[in-house]
């Protein structure tokens, strides 16, 4: 028989890393269902202090309402500079006026920091609670630097700014890295790979 967990999120990007990255781990009898494949239910407020309090607060609330496994990811960008900001209020940082205003914002209070001062941190944590109200909290951070115009078009969000410190060789944008670059090396695929004992303790 085939189990079945629920990847709460709308953020269709993330959703696309998320289901990629359990994938990539070769589970075989897990199918992964998006919030587009379960009884719509209005998604919960994000009113979390930490990433830790929104990814349980979206991961609570997808399996009660599915009665599936259910997991959740909270992410955003820490900035050194920022104390730590945008962190949990990274989507909604110019007012909920998408990525393109985040980004043009974030530029605009970094302008006078200088590149020795410019580092931060993709932070994401991923929760995934049982029906049973079991429950796993992971974290993974990817450190690296904010630049000061925009580069590549892959990814989401902040991608084009932030160079990762794992590539700086190259010196790419992790919106210039393949799909299969960034989930070697990011945030949410270093927090995912922990889930992963837990992922296929659910497939048997
Ligand atoms: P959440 O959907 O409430 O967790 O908000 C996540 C926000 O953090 C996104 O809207 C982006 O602004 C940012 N973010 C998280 N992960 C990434 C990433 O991998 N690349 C770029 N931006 C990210």
């Amino acid at each position: 028989m085939t189990s079945k967990i629920l990847l709460a999120s709308g953020n269709a990007k993330k959703l696309a890393e998320l289901r990629r990255v359990v994938e990539a781990a070769g589970i075989t009898g897990l199918e992964v269902l998006g919030l587009a494949d379960v009884e719509p239910y209005p998604e919960p407020v994000e009113d979390g202090a930490t990433f830790e309090d929104n990814a349980l607060i979206k991961a609570r609330v997808a399996a009660q309402k599915s009665g599936l496994p259910s997991l959740a990811d909270d992410s955003g960008l820490t900035v050194d500079a920022l104390n730590g900001m945008p962190g949990v209020l990274s989507a909604r940082w110019s007012g909920g006026k998408g990525d393109q205003a985040n980004n043009d914002l974030l530029l605009a209070q970094l302008s006078d920091v200088p590149d020795s001062r410019r580092g931060a941190a993709f932070v994401s944590v991923c929760a995934l609670v049982l029906p049973d109200g079991g429950e796993t909290v992971v974290r993974g951070e990817w450190r690296g630097t904010v630049v000061r115009e925009e580069r590549g078009a892959n990814g989401f969000g902040y991608d084009p700014l932030f160079i990762p410190a794992d590539d700086v060789a190259q010196g790419r944008s992790s919106a210039e890295l393949a799909a299969e670059e960034k989930d070697a090396l990011s945030h949410r695929g270093k927090a995912l790979a922990q889930l992963v004992p837990a992922l296929r303790a659910l497939a048997q």
